[in-house]
This record gives C-alpha cells, structure tokens and sequence, in this order.
C-alpha cells in the first residue's frame, strides 16, 4: 500500500488544531510534521516538538539550500517544511499529516500532485474572529494581521480536494475521519 501525504488548512482560529490533535488520538499510526519557523514559542511549546524554532538567518540558508519542500510569510513570520523530514517518514512507511497555510499547501500539490489537500472551514467569519480573540495567545496588532489574511486563505479554498467545516469538534473529527480512512483504502 502506498504511503500518503495529506495537507491540512485553514483560517487561524479556525480549530483545526484541535480538530487534528483529536483525529490522532484515535489514529495514532500517522506522523504528524513538524515545521520550522522563525516565530518565537509561545507558552508551553517545545523545540522539535511543536516546531523546530530557528532564526531568519537559518531559514534564509534553508530556503538557499533548497532544503523546503515548501515554505510560506505568515503574518511577519516564516513558516516551511523540510523535504528531508517528510521523506524520510514516506521511506519508514509512515502517512503522514501537514498542518501548514494555503499557500504552502498549494505548493505542496504542485510538487507532489497525489497530495490529499484538506481544507477546514469556519461556521462564520464571525465565529472566527471570536474564537481568535477569545485564545489570548496574540496581541492585537497580529490578530488583525491573522484577519486580513482570512479572506485569502478562503479564496485558496477552492483548489483543495476536501472542505470540512468546523461547527461542533466531533462532527468535524469523524468528517476527517471519513476522508483520510476513505482515501486510505484507495492507496
Ligand atoms: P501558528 O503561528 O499559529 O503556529 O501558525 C500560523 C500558520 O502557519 C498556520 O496557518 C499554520 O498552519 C501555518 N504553518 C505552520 N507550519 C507551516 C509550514 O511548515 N509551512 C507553511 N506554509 N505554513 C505553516
């Protein structure tokens, strides 16, 4: 059977954290990537766990190196994927899942075109900008920024293979559900 690679997006705020963190506890079997970024750790979050924490400098030499399967800005910070980590997963024959933005997703599926795109929806924009606010995790001047970048984020919706939308956690877990497990039997 062959190995997948599924890319999961959508607006910040939009839950798909959550979502995601859910659908791997019950399916423990996939890796989930770990990025690198130039943006500092927030509360709790660990080197190499959450992301692989560098400076511009190293993610300049990275993006020179062509090291990236992809790479995106996102709101003033640089965000990418190592080819060298989704590779080697693929070779230990594990599926594996991308939390990235829109505009790497997309360059995922240039590159690698069997790429499953996956796209998490917000019930409303209001419903987004609420639960955006309501995670105090950032200050107001990248909460705007997040905003602004929302409306993009949903016009690049339309090129992914599947759109869920995140009203209720379980629903949106077993829609998820549904879509990887189904394509899993195609493999
Ligand atoms: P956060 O700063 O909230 O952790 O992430 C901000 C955005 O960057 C989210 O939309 C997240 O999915 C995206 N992101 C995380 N890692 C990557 C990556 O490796 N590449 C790209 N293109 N986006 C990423």
């Amino acid at each position: 059977m062959n190995k997948k690679l599924y890319v999961i997006s959508g607006s910040s705020g939009v839950g798909k954290g959550t979502v995601l963190k859910e659908f791997l506890k019950r399916n423990p079997d996939f890796m989930l990537s770990v990025s690198c970024t130039t943006r500092s750790p927030r509360d709790g979050e660990v080197d190499g766990v959450n992301y692989f924490f560098i400076s511009k400098e190293e993610f300049k030499n990275c993006i020179e190196g062509e090291k990236f399967l992809e790479w995106a800005e996102f709101a003033g910070n640089f965000y990418g994927t190592k080819k060298k980590f989704i590779n080697q997963c693929l070779e230990e024959g594990k599926d594996i899942i991308l939390e990235i933005d829109t505009q790497g997703a997309l360059q995922v599926k240039k590159q690698m075109p069997e790429a499953v795109l996956i796209f998490i929806c917000p019930p409303s924009p209001e419903a987004l900008e609420k639960r955006l606010r309501g995670r105090h995790t950032e200050d107001e001047e990248t909460i705007r920024k997040r905003l602004k970048i929302v409306e993009e984020e949903l016009a690049r919706a339309q090129y992914f293979d599947y759109k869920i939308i995140n009203d209720n956690l379980d629903n949106a877990v077993s829609e998820l559900e549904n879509v990887i497990l189904g394509e899993q039997k195609n493999a």
